[in-house]
C-alpha cells in the first residue's frame, strides 16, 4: 500500500510519518518512510539543478520499495501532478493508495517553522499556503482518504486500522482503476493520433516536401504514436508539443 502524505512545510508530515510507521510496524506491517528530503539532504548544498535527480530517484526508490513494503511518502507533494506521479506508481504495481492530507492554520505553520530554525523562510510558506493545490479540489482521484488537522490530537491507531481495512479491499478496486486508466489511455492516444495527422497535413501543405520526404514524415508520425503506446500517463498537450518539435527537427 502507498500512503501519500501531502501538506505544507512544518505541518508535521515527518512527525506523522514516523509515528504512523511505528504503529503499523507494531501491527505487523513492513513499512518504510521515504521522501525527497533524504536525497536532498545528502547533498552538501542545495542547487536547483539537483532537483530533477532528486525527484526521479525518489520516485525510483518509492517504486522499488513498494514492491515489498508499505511505503509512506513523507513529502509536501505540493502539486497535484506530484500526487498523480505517485498514484501512477501504485497503479502500475497494482497497489492500493491513500492520500492523507495534513493541515494546520498558517499561523501554526509559521510558528513551528520559526521554532525549528526557519530553514525555509516564512515568506515562502506564506506564498505556498496561498497557492496550495488542495487535494481533491480538481480531480476525484486526488481526493484525500483522510484529512488530519495537526493542531488536534492525532489517533494513530485509528488511522492505522482504517488504512489496513482499505488495503484489504484493494484488489477489485485497483483492477477497476487500472482498467479505467487503460481505456482512458486508449482514448487519449486516439486524440493524439487525430491531432498529429492534422499537424502532418498542415506541415506538408506548408513545406511542400517531395514524395520521398512525405513518406519519411508519415513514418515519423507512425513511430511517434507507436512509442506513445508504451508510455504511462500520457498528457495530450505535452505529446503534441513533443510531436511538433520532432517534426521541426526531423521532418
Ligand atoms: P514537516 O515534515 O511537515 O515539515 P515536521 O514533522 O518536521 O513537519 O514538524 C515541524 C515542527 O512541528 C517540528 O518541530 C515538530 O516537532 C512540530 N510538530 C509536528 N507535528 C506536530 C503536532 N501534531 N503538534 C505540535 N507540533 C508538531
Ligand atoms: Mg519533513
Amino acid at each position: 500500500m502507498l500512503i501519500i502524505l501531502t501538506g505544507l512545510p512544518s505541518v508535521g508530515k515527518s512527525t506523522f510519518s514516523k509515528k504512523l510507521a511505528e504503529i503499523l510496524n507494531k501491527l505487523g506491517i513492513d513499512v518504510i518512510v521515504l521522501g525527497s528530503d533524504m536525497l536532498r539532504e545528502s547533498f552538501p548544498a542545495w542547487r536547483e539543478s539537483y532537483e530533477e535527480f532528486i525527484r526521479k530517484n525518489t520516485l525510483y526508490l518509492i517504486e522499488n520499495a513498494l514492491k515489498e513494503y508499505w511505503v509512506i511518502v513523507d513529502d509536501t507533494n505540493y502539486y497535484n501532478s506530484m500526487r498523480r506521479d505517485l498514484i501512477n506508481i501504485a497503479k502500475k504495481n497494482e497497489k492500493n493508495y491513500a492520500i492523507i492530507y495534513l493541515r494546520a492554520p498558517l499561523n501554526t505553520l509559521l510558528q513551528r517553522n520559526v521554532k525549528r530554525g526557519e530553514k525555509i523562510p516564512n515568506e515562502v510558506i506564506v506564498e505556498m499556503y496561498k497557492k496550495f493545490d488542495e487535494p481533491g479540489r480538481k480531480y476525484r482521484w486526488d481526493e484525500p482518504f483522510l484529512t488530519v488537522d495537526t493542531t488536534k490530537e492525532i489517533d494513530y491507531y485509528e488511522i492505522a486500522m482504517r488504512l489496513i481495512e482499505k488495503s484489504k479491499k484493494k484488489d477489485e478496486k485497483v483492477r477497476d482503476r487500472v482498467e479505467n486508466s487503460i481505456s482512458k489511455d486508449y482514448s487519449i492516444i486516439n486524440e493524439i493520433d487525430k491531432e498529429t495527422r492534422k499537424i502532418v497535413g498542415e506541415y506538408i501543405k506548408r513545406i511542400k516536401p517531395k514524395n520521398k520526404e512525405i513518406d519519411r514524415i508519415i513514418k515519423l508520425r507512425k513511430r511517434f504514436i507507436k512509442n506513445l503506446k508504451n508510455e504511462e500517463d500520457i498528457d495530450v498537450s505535452k505529446a503534441i508539443i513533443e510531436f511538433k518539435r520532432l517534426l521541426e527537427e526531423e521532418g
